[in-house]
């Protein structure tokens, strides 16, 4: 038997053109892709405005094949981990993580990651396979259906308690307002997969997000900042985590490939067309490492060509990292020099550290294909 097409696989123009080959108007693939996205409906049968030749034809040649949840956490704090089984021995990370105005999903773009910053549990893992575009809007989809299930059962799940007009009416697409791809993978080395999946969360007869609620986390590929520029502007956070090249490069490697000045030059022209009018920096408090007054006063001169916001994040630990975290107290004394030369400088909350679901714990589980220390930088074969 041929294996039926995946529609989780397909934006809104891919179903179009997969529905006109088998002689369907342009307002059918509408319709089929709002009861798949909006809806979250996998049953071509409950389609129920669907002409019923249509719906024959989606059951015999189509399917809608979300990643298999493996396992479920739910942490105190409300945060839910997802770990999904991506076959052969790999498994990705998605965690839910709602706030009372808001609830963001942070999601996977690859299993494992193959730039080996030091710090990250990610990295630790190696790298196997980037996902398919249906495997990450799939962890969208999945965590719209389950959190919805939950909220049905009555059970300690929160959702946030206001909303915008912008998540419209569909309720289960209510429970996750924004989307961060900080989970697994480095998102700019899956690239066409990722500005697809995101074309999805944007589309309004898909997610319906905008762009600003949609925020890609990078390392620092530089080109394939300048890509996305031109593809799908969202949000963009950059994990900078240094002040300087030298320490950078100790602690990422990829910093070897496009150092400081070049990153912040893709940053300055990207701005160009974000959808917000500053760039968001990551920076992981690394005692010792990175983490003293100076290395701030440092950074605030580095950034001041780059209208930017300093997220400052405490570290995460996890075994065998040979990194600790700096104490609160220091972390408080970076933000009061950084926000002292005028910046916006925060210090992220830890949330779901409780079932390892905070920055840089996402483990999954990867079969690691790279060769020892093999770093790769570039994508192997660019979509776009
Ligand atoms: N690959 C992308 C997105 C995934 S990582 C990137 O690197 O930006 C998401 C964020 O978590 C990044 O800022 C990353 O640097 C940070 N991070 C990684 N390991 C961490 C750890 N152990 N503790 C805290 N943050 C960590
Ligand atoms: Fe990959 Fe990001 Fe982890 Fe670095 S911090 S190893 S780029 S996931």
């Amino acid at each position: 038997m041929t294996q039926r097409t995946n529609l989780l696989d397909f934006t809104l123009a891919g179903l179009t053109a997969w529905l006109a080959a088998r002689g369907e108007k342009p307002f059918r693939a509408r319709q089929v892709f709002r009861w798949i996205h909006q809806r979250g409906v996998a049953d071509f049968g409950a389609m129920t405005d669907l002409a019923k030749g249509l719906r024959e034809k989606l059951e015999e040649h189509a399917e809608i094949r979300p990643p298999v949840i493996a396992s479920e956490h739910r942490s105190a704090d409300g945060t839910v981990k997802w770990l999904f089984d991506v076959g052969v021995g790999n498994g990705i990370e998605t965690v839910f993580i709602p706030e009372e105005d808001r609830g963001t999903l942070c999601v996977s773009s690859q299993v494992g990651c193959a730039l080996d910053c030091k710090f990250c549990s990610t990295g630790r893992q190696g790298f196997s396979r980037d996902l398919r575009m249906g495997e990450i809007v799939g962890q969208l989809w999945v965590a719209n259906r389950r959190l919805k299930e939950m909220l049905a059962e009555g059970g300690t799940v929160r959702t946030p308690s206001t909303r915008t007009p912008a998540e419209g009416e569909g309720e289960a697409r209510r429970a996750v307002t924004n989307v961060v791809m900080m989970g697994m993978g480095e998102p700019l080395n899956n690239f066409g997969p990722v500005v697809d999946a995101m074309t999805v969360m944007l589309d309004d007869h898909g997610y319906g997000l905008s762009r600003r609620r949609v925020t890609l986390s990078t390392s620092g590929v530089v080109p394939y900042i300048r890509k996305l520029k031109e593809a799908l502007p969202v949000a963009l956070a950059v994990s900078l985590h240094a002040p300087n090249d030298a320490i950078r490069s100790r602690i990422m490697p990829v910093n070897d490939a496009y150092p400081i000045a070049a990153l912040l030059d893709a940053c300055r022209d990207y701005l160009e067309a974000a959808p917000r009018d500053f760039i968001t920096f990551e920076y992981v408090m690394l005692k010792g490492v990175n983490d003293a007054p100076d290395h701030a006063r440092e950074l605030a001169a580095l950034l001041r060509s780059v209208p930017s916001k300093v997220n400052l994040i405490p570290f995460n630990p996890f075994p065998g990292s040979g990194f600790e975290g700096t104490e609160m107290e220091r972390v408080r004394r970076f933000q009061k020099v950084l926000i002292d030369e005028g910046y916006v400088a925060t210090i992220r909350k830890t949330r779901g550290g409780d079932i390892d679901a905070a920055c840089g714990q996402l483990a999954g589980q990867v079969v690691n294909r790279m060769k020892p220390r093999a770093v790769r930088i570039h994508p192997p074969s660019p979509r776009i």
